[in-house]
């Protein structure tokens, strides 16, 4: 008879109707909380947040709100409510410059909810391929959940790897393609010379896509204010020696820079992971509990690369050398930030094993911090400094009435550590709420190994 126990048990677990881990909420409020308020950099408190219809309805002092009989109430008492996070470099679908669409995705569908249940509401995939646009559809439409999603094309590259780009001609239609696709941005990786780069400038301009990707070593640093966003940081530091910043000496780039209104997606985050550090670090980011969300495949192939490469990871030129690339990258962020040049918040998730969906940019917004960065302006290189570079910020990027309620509610305030991004208590994406409840189901669900 105990024999039957176990298969019983079983048989019931089965057969239970799946949890509702998503809730859609016509009518909700977030009752005397604590609004994080990233446009005028303060916290407002005792407020209470009314929403409707995926939408900021009004933002009252917590007494004076008269909220209507049927409104789904959130404690906020001794919480914080921030604007939802955005991902702005991320590689979802395939990895790197050389992806052609015929290779299995990095992630599935259903690890789109590994941004949401870490406050991301929105992510820019920087690899993109045909599957992207299905995943694009698929949000529209409602047939899965997941942030708002941005996609570029496959990369552009001038090597004969990836999507080879080799005639202006070519660089043309591909843009012209790209664009018709229903991608969102052209994604310029490396090495151009003169002629090819004018193409792609010229075709995005004309289909009136954004250009976005890597300064391209072989052209002047000027030729780099043509995109909209700057990927990375390691290219920057090489134009000036590998230096450190200077304003003295770099006062006419930066002011080309300014003026251009160029975007920089510094992704300090690849730097300390372990194809440019070392062994040290590679084993702290082995330790984190997020490891168990990528796929298994993905997993054992990584560490059997990097079980060749151990020696590698023990060189100490190669390791000096890149912590010298991180630091230039830590400096240069904290440079351009303070000039003025608007950061926008991007992890290379998926790009660079370990960095997993979601989990990543919570290490990004504290490396941006260490930088220098105040936890309030991190927050921002995640938020309206996003909505004002997809140009939505009279939508998106903020908590203020008729904005879309993308929110994230947290136990602890993000202003005393940033690291408090993470005391996440629910994550709401317009009509869609997800408690803490919800979110400790999906973490099950969606565990690899
Ligand atoms: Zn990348």
């Amino acid at each position: 008879m105990s024999r039957m126990v176990p298969a019983i048990a079983t048989v019931l677990f089965l057969a239970a109707p799946p949890q509702d881990d998503l809730r859609t909420l016509t009518r909700a409020a977030f009752v005397n909380v604590r609004v994080v308020d990233v446009e005028n950099s303060r916290i407002l408190e005792g407020r209470t947040v009314q929403i409707e219809d995926g939408r900021i309805k009004s933002i009252h002092e917590a007494g004076k709100a008269d909220l209507p009989p049927n409104t789904f109430s959130i404690d906020g008492a001794g919480k914080y409510l921030s604007p939802g996070l955005a991902d702005m470099h991320v590689h979802h679908t395939g990895s790197g410059a050389f992806v052609t669409g015929s290779e299995p995705p990095l992630y599935g569908e259903q690890d789109l909810l590994l941004y949401l249940i870490n406050g991301v509401t929105t992510v820019r995939n920087m690899s993109g391929m045909p599957l992207d646009i299905e995943i694009k559809r698929k949000l529209a439409a409602g047939e899965i959940s997941g942030p708002h999603y941005y996609s570029s094309g496959p990369p552009l590259i001038s090597v004969d790897r990836g999507l080879y780009i080799d005639t202006p001609q070519k660089a043309r239609d591909v843009v012209a393609a790209q664009k018709r696709a229903g991608y969102d941005f052209i994604k310029m990786y490396c090495c151009f010379g003169g002629g090819l780069y004018a193409a792609i400038v010229q075709s995005a301009e004309e289909n009136k896509i954004p250009l976005v990707g890597h300064v391209q070593l072989r052209l002047p640093l000027e030729d780099a204010f043509r995109l909209r966003s700057i990927e990375h940081l390691e290219m920057l530091p090489r134009y000036f020696n590998n230096e450190l910043p200077d304003i003295k000496r770099q006062r006419h780039v930066v002011e080309q820079m300014l003026a251009s209104h160029t975007f920089v997606c510094p992704t300090l985050l690849p730097f300390e992971g372990y194809k440019f550090l070392d062994v040290k670090t590679l084993s702290d980011h082995l330790a984190r509990p997020e490891i168990a969300y990528i796929p298994t495949v993905t997993f054992d192939e990584e560490m059997n690369a990097i079980r060749k490469h151990e020696s590698f990871l023990s060189d100490e030129k190669e390791a000096a050398s890149t912590k010298r690339m991180f630091e230039l990258g830590m400096q240069y962020a904290y440079f351009l930030h303070q000039q003025g040049v608007p950061l926008i918040l991007g992890s290379d998730a998926g790009g660079i094993f370990p960095l997993v969906p979601g989990f990543s940019i919570h290490r990004e917004l504290e490396l941006l911090n260490l930088a220098g960065l105040s936890p309030m302006d991190a927050l921002r290189t995640g938020t309206i400094n996003v909505a004002r570079f997809l140009g939505n910020s009279d939508t998106r990027g903020s908590i203020a009435e008729n904005k879309e309620s993308d929110v994230v509610l947290l136990d602890e305030n993000p202003l005393v550590s940033i690291s408090n991004t993470r005391t996440i208590r629910g994550v709401m994406i317009g009509k869609t709420w997800i408690d803490k409840a919800a979110i400790d189901r999906i973490l099950l669900r969606l565990k690899k190994r």
